[in-house]
Order: structure tokens, then sequence, then C-alpha cells
């Protein structure tokens, strides 16, 4: 019987409705199938959550019970609203727990769900976003920030790339292309910014040549990429890219192919995974019951697939593969949340796919 830690981490805004909804959409799942696999959740505070109990958006504690963790769900934050002493000179929550645990990974899938209608037709593209340097990078930077005021009137950004982050990185994007189309886009800016991005451009140039000639890569300026991502999403396969760009291209993707409530992503070091919709806390809708769930249940899968990978258990394949089935079909049927047009809520939104599970054989 293979028993399986993971930490469930509320949040803000949203979080605590899109993670209540995977979490049991995954007991569901487990349950009905009950091939042998077990699940401990352990709940541990992060952001209003931390400050409210331990003036701490991400407590020691959490980090400490973290690491017993194979993994964690991790639910978006409002920090932008948080009181200075926790937003100016501080890592965001995300930030904190990437940088803690060197996840340097973030890997954000986009395509056109059956059943629902993008702005673009097709598209199933899957962008990887180095987690820990570029410009949001706070490594090796004064007191762990990487910008700051030299004068009332100036500010000073900066960014770390490092043959170490970027090398692994691209074997990343590459390995997973090998499973998909085999094409790799690299995206930079060394037209302007040139010692960054042609060390960047080049490394990946360089660990592409060990997947040659199975997978071919190309590379783009970010300008010309958000041209080229509306024009034909569809042509593009694997992208990989630094911290800021992946962040802002993710963004233009999710939306691209539906709504930003249908992306999940998934933050890895090699050793724990973790899940985390690619989209915000959402405090314009947060406690209203009308979130789509649908970005933290399909991160949800993309951690039980890793953790299948990881483990070499593919049992836990079989768990994934039950839920998104489920999610999946539920959204073609045409039960969805206001932001695809529909009127469920979060609660009957996760109900109707509970109830998939159970009545699938
Ligand atoms: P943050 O600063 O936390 O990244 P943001 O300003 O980027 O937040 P989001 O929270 O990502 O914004 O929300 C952008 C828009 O998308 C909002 O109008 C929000 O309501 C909507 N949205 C985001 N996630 C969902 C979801 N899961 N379900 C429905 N709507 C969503
Ligand atoms: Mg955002």
């Amino acid at each position: 019987m293979a028993k399986y830690k993971l930490g469930v981490l509320y949040g803000d805004g949203i979080g605590p409705e899109i993670v209540k909804s995977s979490v049991e959409v995954l007991k569901a799942t487990t349950s009905k199938l009950a091939n042998g696999t077990q699940f401990e959740f352990v709940e541990l505070p992060m952001g209003w959550e931390g400050i409210k109990k331990y003036n701490d958006p991400v407590p020691e504690m959490t980090k400490k019970g973290l690491e017993e963790m194979n993994g964690w769900l991790m639910a978006p934050h409002d920090s932008s609203a948080y009181p200075d002493e926790h937003r100016i000179s501080k890592r965001n929550p995300s930030g904190e727990l990437r940088h803690y645990f060197d996840l340097y990974s973030n890997v954000r899938p986009s395509r056109v769900l059956p059943g629902t209608k993008g702005l673009v037709e097709k598209a199933d593209l899957v962008i990887f976003r180095e987690n820990t340097e570029g410009f949001l990078s706070d490594r090796n930077m004064y007191k762990g920030i990487g910008e700051f005021m030299v004068s009332p009137d100036v500010a000073l950004v900066t960014g770390v790339f490092s043959r170490k982050a970027i090398e692994r990185i691209a074997h990343e994007a590459f390995k997973l292309a090998m499973t998909r189309r085999k094409k790799v886009a690299v995206v930079h800016k060394a037209n302007v910014i040139k010692y960054a991005f042609e060390l960047f451009r080049d490394i990946c140039y360089e660990v592409g040549e060990k997947y040659y000639p199975e997978v071919e890569v190309e590379d783009y300026l970010i300008d010309a990429m958000t041209a080229h991502l509306v024009r034909r999403a569809e042509d593009f396969d694997v992208i990989v890219t630094e911290n800021l760009f992946g962040d802002i291209l993710s963004d233009l993707a999710g939306e691209l192919v539906g709504s930003l409530g249908l992306s999940p992503s998934l933050n890895t070091n090699g050793k724990q995974a973790m899940a985390q919709a690619a989209h915000g806390s959402a405090p314009d809708i947060a406690g209203q019951n009308v979130a789509n769930p649908t970005s933290m249940i399909l991160s949800t899968v993309m951690l039980l697939q890793w953790l299948a990978a990881n483990h070499e258990d593919n049992k836990l394949n079989e768990i994934a593969k039950v839920m998104e089935k489920a999610v999946l079909e539920t959204v073609a049927e045409g039960t969805t949340t206001r932001d695809l047009g529909g009127s469920a809520t979060t609660t009957e939104f996760t109900a109707a796919i509970i109830n998939k599970i159970n009545r699938n054989e």
C-alpha cells in the first residue's frame, strides 16, 4: 500500500474554494478506484492565515511541514494587499517557496479543452518558465531583493542568468519535447540585453545538441513571440524562457486558449513538486462560490503524474487519468462556471465532477 503525503495550502481570495474542490475530487477518485494508493493531507497556513496567526505569510512551521511532504497544493495569494511589512522588500509566498525549495522549473501547459472556445481555434503548448533567476530573481541580491531605490526618484532592477539555472530548465524543456511534437522555441531578448540573453539562448541551443536530431530548436525575441502566439499558437509545442517572460507569456497563452481559470501549472525541483493554478487570487470574485477550480484540479493532476514518474508508481497515473477525464468531460458537456459562460457554482461544478467519477466504471 503506497502512501503519499500532500500539503494543502488554502491561501487567499478564491484559494480556499479551488483548493478544497481539488482535494475533494482527489479524495473521491482515490476511494472510487481503491487501487491501494493512500494520501495523507496536511493543512498548513499560508497567506493571510499565516499573517494573522504567525505574523508571516509563509510561517516557519509551513516550510518545515512542507519538507516532509511528497508534494503540495499551493493556492494563490493576494500578496499585493498585504501590510507593507509583508509586502515591501519581501518575496511573495510563491517566490518564497520557490526559492526555499529551489523549485526551479515551472511548467505551464495551455491547450483548447474539448467543448470550450478559445480565442484561437486550436493550441497545445507547454511553457517552461525558469523560476529562480532572471528579472524576477532575488538570488544573490542585497537582502535577497532584486530591486532597490537608488534615490527617491530612481529605482534599479537587476537580473541574474547563470549557466547552471539555464541548463537545468533547458533540459526539462527538451525532455518533455521528446515525449510530444519534438519542437522547442527559446524565447529571449538578446538583441537588447546581450550578456544575459545571449547566454540564455546559446546555452539552450547547447543543451539542444544533446537531443539532436530528434528535437527541432528555434529561437524568438519575446516581443515577436507575443505576436506569433496570437497569430499561430497551434504551431508551438514547447517554449522555454526566463522568469518574467514566462510569467507574461503564460497569461497570454492561458487567455488565448479560453480562460485563466483553465490554466494549471507545476513547480518542481527533482524531489518535490508544488501544484499551483497559473492565475492569481481573483479577489474580485472571492468568496462568491463562482471561481473555476479547473486550473487547480488540473494542477493536481500534473502533480500526480509527476509523482508517478518520480516514484515509478503507475497507480498514481491511474488516479490522475480518472480525475482529468472527469473534469474535462464535465466541462465539455457544458456544466461550467461563469468565466466559461456557464452558471454552475464552484460547489455544483465540483459535485458534477465527483458524480461522474462515481458513475464511471
Ligand atoms: P495576482 O496579482 O494575484 O496575480 P491578477 O491581478 O493577475 O492577480 P488574477 O487573480 O489572476 O489577477 O485574475 C485575473 C482575472 O481573471 C480576474 O478578473 C479574475 O476574476 C479572473 N480569474 C482568475 N482566476 C479565475 C478562476 N479560477 N475562475 C474564474 N475567474 C478567474
Ligand atoms: Mg497575475
